[in-house]
């Protein structure tokens, strides 16, 4: 019986490719995940020089919903992201708390 290492939708049903992964969720991966890891890394580069807070703010969410669907790939060991997970995780928050103090 296989199961999908990101949904874990399991069943006789269910068939897997060579990453673990059901049909659905290697749609993502074959498809829209190399978009959503652009967007994360353009966020990161222009987060690392914005300087006006609406700016900051939109690039910060947009890194957020991107990093949203690739974390469980990411978790699978299934991509390479700009930075470790915890340590994304950590300076996205710092970056959020610094624009909104502004
Ligand atoms: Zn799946």
């Amino acid at each position: 019986m296989a199961k999908c290492k990101i949904c874990q939708v399991k069943g006789f049903a269910i068939e897997t490719d060579i990453n673990g992964l059901c049909s659905d969720c290697a749609t993502y991966f074959y498809t829209s995940m190399q978009d959503d890891l652009k967007i994360l890394e353009q966020s990161i580069a222009a987060l690392n020089r914005i300087n006006h807070p609406a700016a900051a703010l939109g690039r910060l969410d947009a890194a957020e919903q991107a990093l949203q669907r690739i974390r469980p790939y990411a978790k699978a060991g299934l991509v390479k992201l700009p930075m470790e997970l915890p340590e994304l995780d950590a300076w996205l928050k710092s970056m959020t708390e610094q624009w909104q103090e502004e």
